[in-house]
């Protein structure tokens, strides 16, 4: 089935898109031998691929992210945007150039007719014009970084007029304040644009992001607009009353291997995952050697062997809470210990309570703190949990519209 750009904006949303940084795992992972069957994005799976319908309405691909990798700039190019993410051509696609990649430079790495021909061959459905951050509201060069952004777009629109491509031209809005913001998306809608992308909101608090929305909204009020970055629960009461059309974000997705302690999201709160680093491998234990490595190993094991049972309900809470404060014993600090996270998780046990097919499937594991076939599946739950909040979101203001 083909997508249609003009009817989809047309509709309601908020619509959840998650940027693209090739978050894939394998399929087939053994838990139980540690064994990886799949290397490489041929056999490994994409959150969509494991979870139907996806954990989102659409994907957000930069350039920028996409031109880190010789092979996914050439999956691109020879299968189209879609085919490289292996979605149905009846799947949202919004490009843009990734400003966060350049925020160092004096003036962005492409032209506005590169980036037009990228999104054209690329088959995008929505492509955002070339953006210039500005990283603070005192950076000396804000003025200049504004201007770069709006003639850029003016450029842009000029060429997508003239080549009438199938893909929406996608507004970016910028600025260090509301009322810069505000300019912006005024002379972006005067130009003739029918969305609008706001960027730079990243690190702004939830109330700055609350002003600069509405000074937006004012100055464009009828144009759909997509906000980068800010996919906040937080910021849900915001997305309706402000005809926030679309969001994206990868922290829900992240916070599964980056957050200290929540890791693991559920719809009123988040657990800890518990930690079981390699000795040996990346991380904490890294520099073990001799016998400090094999006892560390042989541990390691028994805490692993002892959660799938704990899963399986053969172990008890006790016998775990003592190997998991023994294995913390080998390289967390004082003071420093999850263990009081890690056994109000293993209590809870949320695993079971979650209907998403990752915890359905994975079970117990999705909780440990592990490798990347565990932690990006932790960050796949995490991405279906905000997916469930997007879709509660939407059936609520259409209720009340009703
Ligand atoms: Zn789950």
């Amino acid at each position: 089935m083909s997508f249609n750009p003009e009817q989809f904006i047309k509709t309601r949303g908020p619509w959840h898109f998650i940027p693209d940084w090739d978050d894939l795992v394998d399929p087939d992972f053994d838990f139980k031998t540690e064994t990886q069957y799949n290397k490489g994005w041929e056999k490994q799976s994409y959150a969509h691929e494991l979870i139907s319908p996806p954990p989102y309405d659409g994907i957000l691909v930069s350039k920028v992210v996409e031109e880190k990798s010789v092979a996914r700039r050439k999956r691109i190019r020879a299968l189209g945007v879609k085919g490289a993410l292996r979605v149905p051509q009846d799947f949202p696609v919004l490009g843009d150039c990734g400003a966060f990649g350049y925020i160092d430079e004096k003036i962005p790495p492409y032209s506005s007719a590169d980036v037009f021909d990228y999104y054209t061959a690329g088959g995008f459905d929505f492509g955002v014009s070339v953006d210039h951050l500005i990283p603070s509201p005192e950076f000396s060069d804000r003025e200049f970084r504004l201007k770069i952004t709006i003639e850029n777009a003016a450029e842009f629109i000029k060429i997508h007029t003239r080549e009438k491509p199938r893909w929406i031209a996608v507004g970016a809005v910028q600025g260090w304040n509301t009322e810069s913001y505000g300019e912006c998306a005024a002379k972006l809608v005067k130009m003739g644009y029918t969305y609008l992308a706001v960027g730079g909101l990243v690190r702004t608090k939830n109330d700055e992001v609350r002003k600069i929305v509405s000074e937006v909204r004012k100055a464009a009020p009828l144009v759909p607009l997509h906000l980068f970055g800010v996919a906040r629960p937080q910021l849900f009461d915001l997305f309706p009353d402000y005809g926030v059309f679309s969001v994206d974000s990868a922290s829900a997705l992240r916070r599964a291997w980056m957050g200290s302690t929540d890791n693991y999201h559920t719809s009123d709160g988040s657990y800890c995952a518990v930690r079981v680093p390699s000795p040996g491998g990346r991380g904490p234990l890294k520099n073990l050697a001799g016998s400090e490595l094999s006892s560390a190993t042989k541990l390691e094991s028994k805490v692993l062997d002892e959660l799938m049972k704990y899963g399986e309900y053969k172990s008890d809470i006790s016998t775990l809470e003592n190997l998991l404060e023994e294995y913390e014993g080998l390289y967390v600090q004082k003071g420093k210990s999850r263990l009081e996270g890690y056994l109000k998780t293993l209590k809870d046990r949320p695993w079971e309570k979650c209907m998403c097919p990752i915890c359905k499937s994975s079970g117990i594991q999705t909780l440990i703190f592990r490798g990347n076939n565990r932690n990006r599946r932790r960050g796949f739950h995490n991405t279906w949990v905000l997916q469930q909040k997007f879709i509660a979101m939407r059936e609520k203001y259409a209720n009340q519209e009703n």
